[in-house]
């Protein structure tokens, strides 16, 4: 990736072309026989405050492509494509990249299989936790469920919900004590709801035989009640 000189070089180079003469990192490139690439992982290494795209391409003198790029919309985009045209074997690659083409199954099993193997070493594994502190959790994370949420679910999927919800049944003969009904997709209610009681979890008479139906009526807000898996 470094077709000329040392990084020493590179400073001097980035800091007469990028910053005094406000080159693009492409005209850089052919200055030194090179793509843009190198010239921008340079900028990056030697920590040059790259320039943003409407002074990247001020720098550049080509006001069509200026107004280009702006009228796109392209703020903050990596313009160093523009203007360029892709070889035919590039756009062959993007093409196959981009056909929505999947591993196989046997392949999946295979990439799973090397990885069981991986062991990250105690460093990494210190680096990486430190890394993640105060950072990107709980709220702040994007997938974050909320926690009652999280802790209703880890109680529903624990073995004392089960004995829970089987002793329930037990105790009400496995008959709906809504409307009666028998056996079916019976649930197991809390009378004193799971989410502001999770105290009452696993109480046997905080909990009452109720079918699906009536399961549903007494969760108006919950539509997916109707749905067998979730008792
Ligand atoms: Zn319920
Ligand atoms: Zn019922």
């Amino acid at each position: 990736m470094n077709p000329i000189g040392t990084a020493k070089e590179w400073q001097a180079i980035l800091q007469k072309e990028y910053i005094e003469e406000r080159l693009s990192i492409v005209t850089i490139g052919k200055n030194h026989n090179c793509s843009a690439t190198p010239v921008k992982k340079w900028l990056d290494r030697l920590d040059f405050r790259t320039r943003g795209v409407a002074e990247a391409l001020r720098g550049l003198k080509r006001p069509d492509e200026f107004k280009r790029a702006v009228s796109k919309g392209m703020k903050g985009v990596n313009t160093w494509m523009l203007g360029r045209k892709s070889s035919e074997e590039t756009k062959e690659k993007c093409r196959i990249a981009s056909t929505g083409k999947r591993h196989t199954v046997e392949s999946k099993k295979k990439i799973s299989m090397a990885r069981k193997g991986i062991k990250f070493s105690e460093t990494h594994l210190l680096a990486l936790s430190r890394s993640h502190i105060g950072k990107n959790l709980g709220p702040d994370h994007w997938n974050w469920k909320g926690g009652a949420k999280t802790e209703n679910m880890r109680i529903r999927r624990s073995p004392e919900y089960k004995q829970w919800r089987l002793a329930v049944f037990e105790r009400d003969g496995f008959r709906c004590v809504g409307c009666g009904t028998v056996g079916g997709f019976l649930h197991a209610h809390h009378i004193l709801h799971l989410a502001k009681y999770p105290e009452k979890a696993f109480d046997i008479d905080n909990g009452t035989t109720l079918c699906k139906e009536c399961h549903a009526g007494v969760h108006p807000e919950m539509k997916n009640l109707l749905n067998p898996k979730i008792a």
